[in-house]
Order: C-alpha cells, then sequence, then structure tokens
C-alpha cells in the first residue's frame, strides 16, 4: 500500500462539514459513557439507541451505579433493545470494572479485551473516542467502507476476510485526532457508504474506491452463506389471575432471553397443560391454545403457543405457586412488570393488559 492509500486526511476533511457532532455519547465523552453506547450500537441503529441510551444514563450515571444495579433494572431498561446477552455482560462488566480497577475502564487494549462483552473493535472505540489513543475499529459501518474501497472479497465472518480488514482499518488510522477519525468512518458507513443505495457522488473516498470504480458497491461486503433456519415450536402456560395479574418465571442467565422474564415454556403442549393443571389445580378444560406468534432469533425461528388458564382472584393454588417451583412470581397487568422481559412477551402481556382492564373504583 502506499502513503496515497491513505483515508484519514480525506474523512477528517469531511468530518468537520458533515460528521454527527451531538449524539448523547459525544457530550461528556468518558470511557463508562462511549462503552455504554458502543455496546447498545451493536447489532442496533443510532435512532433506536438514542432514547435508550438517554434513559439508561439517567439511571446510571456512573459505573459504580451500573454495578450496584439489581440485574432485573438493568434488563428492564434494555427490553426493546434486543440481544440480552449483552445486557447481562454489560452489568457483569461494571461489576467487573468496579471490583477490579476501582471504577476506572483500564487504558490499554489487553485490559479492555479480558473485560466481559468487550471484543477488539469495541475496545478501539473506547481508547479511540474516549481517550484519543490509536486503536483502530471495525464495527458493520467501517467493514463496510473498507470492503467496499479495497474491493475486499467474501464474507467478513470468516477469519481470512476479517484479518484483511483489520490490517486495512489499523493501516489507515491516523497518528492524530484518534476520536473525530473513528467518528468520522463510522458516520461515513452510517450516513454516505449505506448498506443499500450509497451516495458516492458526495462520498469523500470516491477517487480512490474500487467499488465504486467498478460499480460493484452491493457486491461488498460479501453476504454471509445462506442456511436455512430451523423452525421451533413451543408452547407457553400463559396463566393469568383475576382481576389482572399474571404469573412469570425468570429464566436461566444462559440460552435463549437469558435473566427475563416469560411465562413457562414448554417442548410439547400436552406437557404446559400439566403443568397448569399439576401446579394450579385447574382441570384441563379450562387450558385453551391460542393461534401462537412467531420471533425470528438469528439462529431458529420461534413459534410460540400461548396455553392459556385464567384462575379466579380467591383460588387457592395461587396463593403459593411463588413457592410452588423456582421463580415463579404473579405481576400486575396495569402498569406493565418493570423487569426486563423480551419484545414478544411485552406484546402478549399488552394484549393480556387488554383483556383483564384494570377495575375502576
Ligand atoms: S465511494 Fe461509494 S462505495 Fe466507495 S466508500 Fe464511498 S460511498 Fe462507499
Amino acid at each position: 500500500m502506499s502513503e496515497k492509500d491513505h483515508i484519514a486526511d480525506a474523512l477528517l476533511e469531511w468530518f468537520d462539514q458533515h460528521g454527527r457532532k451531538d449524539l448523547p455519547w459525544q457530550t461528556n465523552r468518558t470511557p463508562y459513557r462511549v462503552w455504554v453506547s458502543e455496546i447498545m450500537l451493536q447489532q442496533t441503529q443510532v435512532a433506536t439507541v438514542i432514547p435508550f441510551y438517554e434513559r439508561f444514563m439517567a439511571q446510571f450515571p456512573s459505573v459504580e451505579n451500573l454495578a450496584e444495579a439489581a440485574e432485573d433494572t438493568v434488563l428492564h431498561l434494555w427490553t426493546g433493545l434486543g440481544y440480552y446477552a449483552r445486557a447481562r455482560n454489560l452489568h457483569r462488566c461494571a461489576k467487573q470494572v468496579c471490583a477490579s480497577h476501582n471504577g476506572v475502564f483500564p487504558s490499554d487494549l489487553a485490559g479492555l479485551e479480558a473485560l466481559p462483552g468487550i471484543g477488539r473493535s469495541t475496545a478501539g472505540a473506547i481508547l479511540s473516542l474516549a481517550m484519543d489513543t490509536r486503536a483502530p475499529i471495525l464495527d458493520g459501518n467501517v467493514k463496510r467502507v473498507l470492503a467496499r474501497y479495497h474491493a475486499v472479497e467474501g464474507w467478513p465472518g470468516q477469519r481470512t476476510v476479517s484479518d484483511t480488514l483489520w490490517s486495512f482499518a489499523e493501516h489507515h488510522t491516523p497518528q492524530e485526532r484518534l476520536a473525530d477519525y473513528t467518528q468520522a468512518i463510522m458516520d461515513l458507513g452510517a450516513t454516505c457508504c449505506t448498506r443499500s443505495r450509497p451516495v458516492c457522488e458526495r462520498c469523500p473516498l470516491e477517487r480512490g474506491c474500487a467499488a465504486s470504480a467498478q460499480g460493484r458497491q452491493s457486491d461488498f461486503p460479501g453476504r454471509k452463506p445462506r442456511k436455512q433456519i430451523p423452525l421451533r415450536q413451543r408452547w407457553l402456560a400463559v396463566v393469568t389471575r383475576a382481576p389482572g395479574e399474571v404469573l412469570l418465571q425468570k429464566r436461566p442467565d444462559s440460552g435463549i432471553w437469558g435473566g427475563l422474564w416469560a411465562p413457562p415454556e414448554f417442548e410439547e403442549a400436552s406437557a404446559a397443560k400439566a403443568w397448569i393443571t399439576n401446579t394450579l389445580s385447574l382441570p384441563a378444560e379450562r387450558c385453551r391454545i391460542e393461534e401462537p406468534f412467531h420471533h425470528t432469533f438469528t439462529h431458529f425461528k420461534l413459534e410460540a403457543h400461548s396455553v392459556r388458564a385464567q384462575c379466579a382472584e380467591n383460588h387457592p393454588e395461587t396463593i403459593g405457586v411463588e413457592s410452588h417451583a423456582d421463580n415463579l412470581q404473579w405481576f400486575a397487568l396495569h402498569p406493565p412488570p418493570s423487569v426486563g422481559l423480551p419484545a414478544p412477551i411485552v406484546r402478549l402481556l399488552a394484549k393480556l393488559g387488554k383483556e383483564n382492564p384494570p377495575r375502576s373504583n
């Protein structure tokens, strides 16, 4: 690569005129604030992240506040952002920063990468954006810009492709204005070199861009090889109690929806019914199965059927159910519970709430 291959000067000039400078995490840029924004921005668009970020910062203005919070409160503030492993790792990481680093984020790549949920790119973003230290990043936007600029063939999930992109990221990262450069290349990917219909005529890199010269922008980055996503069917025991409560179970930390609250889940309709009849002493005829709802995860599609049962307010078995099996709890439907809930369960509870309106006094 020759010197003229460096894109930093053109990007910085473009950033001074067009870059984003008023995002909430760009004010008072501390490692903590940058770190939270970077974790939220993984797989989620800026416009979606902003209100979540502002609520999160209002509740947890410092890493100590986050470390001391209950996991349910953290997951509740994450409800709607998806990919809940990010929130659990965020919480674990805050605890580790407080316990092992006196609440101060390490200022080197290895120290940051040793923390839960922080990979090389997030570590690079914290170092460059919050500490103005030279460290390349390679998030989704940067991958797209570099893959197009250098016409890097192949899917970035493959090691060899990723290694090539990292070496370009390293090569282009300048010696000065690290925070601005990092923000500039992320902004270019988000606003100009967009996934579909990149605006090459307004791009400061167009003169040297291989994909633009070849008219092959949509070929880069290469796509993940397609695989058939399997369908997984599950049955949820959705039990409500008059006048307006629902029985939820906290799921184990590992696995899908880890640490979130949802109705107990079963692999067979008969198992869900048996659980309801045994745990709550309700006759099987009182259970009805509703139309399924669907949700797509990275590795499978979920088809979830609700097995619905309604208990009377004074039904004796509802009193002891919370100690009957682990992690069961009744929650009021009005207002919806302030705990971590998967998005499809938020929708399910809203539906239950409409069917069980609050009592007027
Ligand atoms: S010229 Fe077009 S394809 Fe190349 S980096 Fe710029 S926006 Fe992306």
